[in-house]
């Protein structure tokens, strides 16, 4: 263990300070008194020294001696290497053409038997491998794709260190890369599906003009019929649109009133019965008492709404749609089950995508806009809820969301 002296307390400098006048006093009343005695003054000057000394040396000796601590301990462990492999990015230090230090993320992406020789081996990657052999610093991050799996996206920048090695950070983008091509395709397919409508009815009201079919009331009248069906799709797919974005912007806010769905079902089920022309029986209820969720009821309306309504636009005409509210295993389960042809299961894991279609043409000619079970799954996780599809080609398909129950805690 290392000593060192404590710093002079204020005391201590006092005493010190006290023992300096002693020895000046001392000087100055010896080396007085000889030369008043006629001494030379040489010698009245070495007996005021020798005198001043000695006043100094025993004031010394009656004085406590400077207070021995233990320092504070200052050798910390040197803990930049752990620091540098906890960073995200891959970071790589490349001198002469050779990697001489790769981060852990580095030894992740490369693998790490080939993150020690010539880094053009090791990243297997042309425009990274010229970036990082032209001897400029690369200002702006530059986007790189490719690197490890050919979907990822990757920032890449060089810069000097000393000694004229470079040091290559990698930072991953995939996933902001993936949302910015998910908003492009969404902005994408959402003007596609609006321009079909709009180019039909453009079409008709270009004919129409045309003077013929504005005479023949029967013409008239299938072109009015055609333009109307337009028009309700079209305003179906806005107002899916801005459901969705209206879902998307609460999805951090979890609804808090409690809510017993029995009732809703009932609701709905009884307004879908009414605006079918044949087949309201079709819709058969299981409900079962079930505890209360924190819903909200709109939302829980138009989650009803959806997946009764696939039920019955993919459901085979005639068969019984069976919606269901029980309790398993302490959470509340909601259960539409229909009989109609199925979906394979190459496409489930897709379904809750914006706009995705098993066969568009089908969806579209039942009044299908793509965009049903994507709001069903924005409801379900805005609602704490799981969305589980089952479904067997040429058998039927079931859909369940299960909601937890509202805790005794917050009951109370
Ligand atoms: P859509 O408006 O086209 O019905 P959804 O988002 O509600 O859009 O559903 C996406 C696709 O999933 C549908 O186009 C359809 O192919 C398929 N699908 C949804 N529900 C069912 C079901 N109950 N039976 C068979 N296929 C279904």
């Amino acid at each position: 263990m290392k000593y060192e002296a404590l710093p002079r307390t204020g005391q201590e400098s006092a005493m010190s300070d006290r023992r300096g006048a002693h020895a000046v006093l001392a000087f100055a009343m010896v080396a007085g008194a000889a030369w008043l005695l006629a001494a030379p003054l040489a010698a009245s000057l070495v007996v005021g020294v020798g005198a001043a000394f000695f006043t100094w040396i025993a004031g010394a000796a009656s004085g406590e001696p400077a207070a021995l601590v233990p320092a504070p301990v200052v050798d910390l462990p040197d803990r930049t290497q752990e620091v540098i492999d906890a960073v995200d990015d891959a970071l790589l230090i490349i001198e002469r053409q050779r990697i001489t230090y790769a981060n852990h993320a580095a030894r992740r992406l490369f693998g790490a038997e080939r993150v020690e020789g010539d880094y053009r081996l090791a990243l297997r990657h042309p425009v990274a491998a010229d970036l990082i052999a032209s001897d400029r610093e690369t200002g702006d991050p530059v986007e790189i794709a490719g690197l490890g799996d050919a979907d990822r996206r990757w920032v890449m920048s060089v810069r000097h260190v000393e000694g004229g090695a470079k040091l290559v950070t990698l930072r991953d983008r995939t996933d902001s890369w993936i949302a910015e091509r998910m908003r492009v395709d969404f902005v994408a397919n959402a003007s596609h599906e609006l321009r079909t409508p709009l180019a039909t009815i453009l079409g008709f009201i270009e004919t129409l003009n045309e003077g013929r079919a504005v005479e023949d009331t029967a013409i008239r009248q299938r072109f009015l019929g055609i333009m109307m069906g337009e028009a309700k799709r079209m305003q179906q797919l806005v107002d899916d649109l801005i459901s969705l974005s209206r879902i998307e912007a609460d999805r951090f806010s979890v609804p808090q009133t409690p809510l017993a769905l029995g009732p809703v079902i009932e609701e709905v089920a009884g307004v879908i019965r009414s605006g079918l022309r044949e087949g309201g029986d079709r819709i058969e209820l299981a409900i079962e008492s079930a505890p209360e969720v924190r819903a909200d009821r709109v939302q829980i309306g138009q989650l009803l709404h959806n997946l009764i309504g696939n039920a019955i636009k993919y459901g085979r005409p005639a068969t019984p749609i069976r919606v269901a509210l029980d309790q398993a295993q302490g959470r509340v389960r909601l259960r539409i089950t229909d009989q109609g042809e199925g979906i394979s299961p190459e496409h489930l894991p897709r379904l809750t995508e914006r706009f995705y279609r098993v066969d568009a043409g089908r969806s579209r000619s039942v009044g299908g806009t793509g965009l049903g079970l994507a709001i069903v799954k924005h409801i379900a996780e805005r609602h704490r809820a799981t969305l589980d599809i089952e479904s067997k080609v040429g058998v039927g398909t079931t859909v369940t969301v299960t909601f937890p129950v509202i805790s005794r805690e917050s009951l109370s």
